[in-house]
């Protein structure tokens, strides 16, 4: 056995080396400021009126870039609340079965008091071995940040940080306003980008810092553009990229659309109700991240036919955290009850395609 004294340099190593891509994007944005503010706007622009107006600008579309960024890096992901987490007498009892089917049974006894809907491919409950939790719906382990994370997106080498439904806001405003960053010093550089092709500039340093300043503005451009609207896809499906990659499953089976109820309220899941938050990066998902409302919830006859419901582990969500609470009791008779979800027509067509893709789902609802 290696001594734990080493095992724990080892991983202070590792974390250390996990800051590389987060210091690096930091070298790039200083060394963007310093090229723009100072060789760009003030030693090179001469008409004041322009000077002032990029500056201005500039340093708006900055505060708020690099505040979203600061957020998605420095926000704690959430962790299942402990009314997921196995207690001491499930755990014995569990220890003591050895067979995976009565397992099985104390854990579906568990599920049944937890808003739980999603099970795992072959239909059983999810659960963690290593954190010794039952997982809430669309959370996940993961494995570099060694927890299980309340809808986990992913783990983010940019951000040290696993992304997910604490800091999800956060990372699509870091990606909307990195992109527009880029944007407008892509647009502002052009016509000093064009005048270095044409001799236009005085031979000093700051063209060489013009230059490559639109070169990687651009560049950060196309690749920033293309993983934003992938976000923006998903969210208005209401999906995360684990979920893109493999649908959940649910009691009836698999669906990709299990957590839709449109796209006006996927969205309003994420960024919340009150429009003046939704630009801010601080935090207004609605929702405490365990349960979320589908439209699957109430063909699920094992579970209480909300969920919120009598459900324990909502009253509890917001405790000790830094989030302003909103209870899914609220949030979900919100998402749910009021009108426009279900007469989008996108919603239409989707129950529709359930209904004929999933028959076990109408006969269950039926009986
Ligand atoms: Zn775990
Ligand atoms: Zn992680």
């Amino acid at each position: 056995m290696a001594p734990s004294g080493s095992c724990s340099i080892k991983r202070g190593c590792q974390r250390a080396l996990y800051w590389i891509p987060v210091l690096f994007i930091a070298l790039i944005v200083a060394w963007s400021y310093y090229a723009y503010v100072l060789q760009l706007c003030i030693e090179s622009i001469e008409d004041i009126r322009q000077k002032v107006v990029y500056l201005l600008v500039y340093h708006a579309i900055f505060i708020m870039f690099v505040w979203a960024y600061w957020q998605t890096i420095f926000t704690k992901p959430m962790n299942p609340l402990k009314e997921f987490h196995l207690s001491y007498s499930d755990k014995e009892l569990l220890e003591r079965e050895d067979r995976g089917e009565s397992q099985q049974e104390i854990l579906r006894r568990i599920a049944r008091d937890l808003p739980i809907y999603t099970r795992t491919n072959s239909g059983a409950i999810r659960f963690c071995d290593r954190c010794q939790l039952l997982k809430p719906d669309r959370c996940h382990h993961c494995s570099v940040c060694d927890k299980c994370i309340l809808k986990m997106d992913h783990h983010c080498p940019w951000v040290n940080n696993c992304v997910g439904f604490s800091n999800y806001k956060f990372f699509m405003l870091f990606l909307a306003y990195s992109l527009l960053y880029c944007l407008f010093i892509t647009a502002t550089d052009l016509q000093y980008f064009i005048k270095f092709w044409t001799n236009g500039l005085p031979d000093t340093q700051a063209k060489f810092h013009i230059l490559f300043l639109f070169f990687s503005a651009s560049m950060f451009s196309v690749s920033l553009a293309s993983l934003f609207t992938y976000h923006v896809w998903l969210v208005c499906k209401n999906r995360s990229t684990l979920e893109a990659v493999r649908a959940p499953v649910f009691r009836h089976g698999t669906d990709k659309n299990g957590f839709s109820l449109g796209v006006s309220k996927n969205f309003r899941q994420v960024f919340g109700d009150e429009t003046k938050f939704w630009p801010i990066p601080i935090f207004s998902s609605l929702g405490d991240g365990c349960s979320f409302p589908s439209c699957l919830v109430n063909l699920d006859p094992e579970q209480p036919s909300s969920p919120s419901g009598s459900n324990p582990a909502n009253k509890n969500a917001a405790e000790g955290r830094h989030f302003p609470s909103k209870l899914l009791r609220e949030s979900q008779s919100r998402l749910l009850t009021s009108t426009p979800s279900w007469t989008e027509s996108e919603n239409a067509a989707d129950k529709d395609k359930k209904g004929a893709s999933n028959p076990g789902m109408t006969i269950e609802n039926e009986a």
